[in-house]
């Protein structure tokens, strides 16, 4: 594991080739990984199309990659002392904080005050610092979790999506017997339902299109084709008019935005992760959600959900593999990434796999 690896290296803006890179050298805390499964974000399309000019990444090349599971291959010192030993199977998630700064101090690392600054210790894999399409890649303990046995690498690779789902369902304030809608059938929304269903929420709602809302609907969520029915006045029907207490937006769309804003009840919340297109300048009904004490959430990523996200996907027996329609070598990643995007043959999660 010294010496070359394959990899994905993006040079440049939809410029992305499979070739040979260094294998990076293991620093203080840090473990390198052979990669079993790495899935494709919906990130990730935008990060290679060049989408976040001077943000995601900083400057080319970059190895992008953030969802990913595999196995302990050679540690640090440090990482030993804090347990760590080669042969481990592990997943990651993007996020490294500084580990100092107030902010990560509170434990909110994702908003890291030293964001983008490498000497002070901050990363965010696949982003800006090299990332898991590779056959090893090199993390912090900080944002590693241990795999259970009976967990597959292919949904060890979806614990980072699910503990996204995980944290902006917390954030929402969800308490037993709330109702829910989760905005948008994709596989977040999907990872969305499982959580909040296990949190004990009381009706959940979604809205989607085609298979994906089949599937949501096999999970135990009410559809709603947003195709077909306005879908507002459908969750006001549905819940004698109050309208949904939590809302979860994963649909990344406006309309998905004003959607939320008129389905979601008095004193509720509308907790948002999905990236609006563009430079995300939406309007929004403000006044609407003053007077009805609406709260708007934005959502980072998943600082410190991972491990609950796992230990959540364990005990009630989530069917992470389920939602992993597809896999191919890393080799193939262009056809992998035209499957995700195009969402051809009914795709959710696409999975490559480095070492194979
Ligand atoms: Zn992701
Ligand atoms: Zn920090």
């Amino acid at each position: 594991m010294s010496g070359l690896m394959y990899a994905i290296r993006l040079n440049g803006p939809n410029d992305f080739e499979y070739t040979r890179v260094m294998v990076p050298e293991v620093g203080p805390f840090e473990v390198l990984c052979r990669v079993e499964s790495v899935a494709i974000c919906g990130t990730d399309p935008h990060i290679i199309e060049g989408d976040y000019p001077g943000f995601w990444p900083k400057e080319y090349p970059l190895i992008p990659g953030h969802e990913w599971s595999g196995v302990i291959a050679k540690l640090d010192e440090k990482a030993y002392e804090f347990g760590w030993r080669e042969g481990d199977r592990v997943c990651g998630i993007s996020h490294v904080g500084c580990g100092y700064c107030s902010m990560c101090l509170e434990g909110r690392y994702n908003l890291c005050l030293n964001f983008g600054n490498e000497t002070l210790g901050h990363r965010q894999h696949g982003h800006y610092t090299p990332g898991a399409y590779a056959q090893y890649m090199l993390s912090s303990i900080k944002s590693i979790a241990r795999l259970p046995e009976e967990m597959s690498f292919n949904a060890g690779a979806c614990m980072d999506p699910l503990s996204i789902a995980l944290h902006m369902a917390m954030r929402s304030k969800l308490v037993p017997g709330d109702s829910v809608l989760v905005n948008g059938a994709g596989a977040q929304g999907l990872m969305s339902i499982m959580c909040v269903k296990s949190m004990g929420a009381g009706m959940v709602m979604v809205s989607g299109s085609g298979n994906r809302l089949n599937i949501a609907e096999k999970l135990g969520a009410i559809p709603i084709n947003y195709r077909e029915e306005d879908v507002a006045a459908r969750v006001r029907e549905l819940t004698g008019g109050r309208g949904a207490k939590r809302i979860l937006e994963c649909s990344g769309t406006e309309k998905g935005i004003a959607q939320a804003c008129a389905a979601v009840a008095k004193g509720g919340c509308i907790s948002v992760v999905s990236l609006p297109p563009g430079d995300g300048n939406i309007t929004i009904p403000l006044k609407q959600l003053v007077l009805n004490e609406v709260e708007l959430v934005g959502n980072r990523a998943n600082p410190n959900t991972l491990e609950k996200a796992i230990a959540m996907a364990t005990a009630h027996k989530f069917d992470i593999d389920s939602l992993v329609t597809h896999e191919f070598p890393l080799s193939e990643y262009a056809q992998a990434l035209e499957v995700f995007v195009g969402r051809k043959e009914n795709s959710l999660k696409v999975v490559c796999k480095p070492n194979e």
